[in-house]
């Protein structure tokens, strides 16, 4: 279950959160929660970096911005044992989550899962910070805005999850962005590649990344909303299906700009 900065944006949000993960714990599931920065918190923490130095080196820059998820994953932790659920926070380094040393964009190469699954298989509830790693060196490492969909899609590959639920302030993914499209349709299901060239095409949906992620290693992802209980968009494997509309939806991006040139030979 990963929830996205607007899901932990305040107190009543993480605490909100923590009882969605109870009923999926009460149903018999074992639970990885992976935690985005609360709402904000991350722009905050650039801006400080940018406020000292416009040259700042970008592993201490990793140092500052990973740290929003890190407050959410303790409090989470805290709301979720306050109403019985055991549970413990992890952080990337603590598993850990070994990366490349592209500071502020690193990649993932390797999740250690044994320490976190021996935790699990307790009935511990882990909750992970996402959007971050660890090199081999030791150094802190983020995955790029973002970044947290991909931390979670990733370890529900390495613990081959049966499902990776995104929860976000959207319920789904919609045949276009409903904030301007009034008539646009919530799809039940839509391919990675449909996805993916959605969220490469400007809708912001998820982290591109994470998608190529569970395409690659068959993780079954679902979008759906932390503010009310409905089902959200399965991301699936292309089917043959008869009656699939050619077009799934319509993406937009307000950063274009078009120029034409003329008289040019
Ligand atoms: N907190 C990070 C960001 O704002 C990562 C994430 O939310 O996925 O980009
Ligand atoms: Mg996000």
């Amino acid at each position: 279950m990963k929830f996205g900065g607007t899901s932990l944006g305040d107190v009543s949000k993480i605490k909100a959160a923590a009882v969605r993960i109870k009923r999926e714990v009460s149903r018999g599931n074992s639970v990885v929660s992976v935690v985005s920065a609360m709402a904000g918190s991350t722009n905050k923490l650039i801006k400080l970096v940018n406020d000292i130095s416009k040259t700042y080196d970008k592993s201490e820059y990793d140092v500052v911005i990973s740290t929003g998820e890190q407050i959410s994953a303790g409090l989470l932790s805290i709301a979720l044992k306050t109403i019985g659920v055991n549970s413990r926070s992890w952080t990337g380094w603590q598993l850990p989550i070994i990366t490349d040393e592209f500071y502020s964009k690193a990649s993932i190469n390797e999740i250690k899962t044994e320490y976190i699954k021996e935790h699990i298989a307790k009935g511990e509830v882990a909750i992970l910070t996402g959007f971050q790693g660890i090199t081999k060196t030791n150094k802190l490492t983020t995955l790029g805005r973002g970044g947290s969909d991909t931390s979670a899609v990733a370890i529900a590959a390495a613990l081959k999850a049966d499902r990776c639920d995104i929860y976000t302030d959207v319920n789904g993914v919609y045949t276009a962005d409903p904030r301007i499209v009034k008539n646009s349709v919530k799809l039940n299901n839509i391919t990675y590649e449909e996805i993916l060239e959605l969220s490469s095409q400007g809708a912001k949906v998820l982290q591109t990344r994470s998608v190529v992620l569970a395409m690659n290693y068959d993780v079954k992802v679902q979008v759906l909303s932390s503010f009310d209980n409905n089902p959200g968009t399965m991301i699936i494997r292309e089917e043959n299906d008869m009656e699939k509309t050619k077009i799934s939806g319509i993406a937009y991006s307000s950063n274009e700009a078009k120029i034409t040139i003329f008289n040019v030979p």
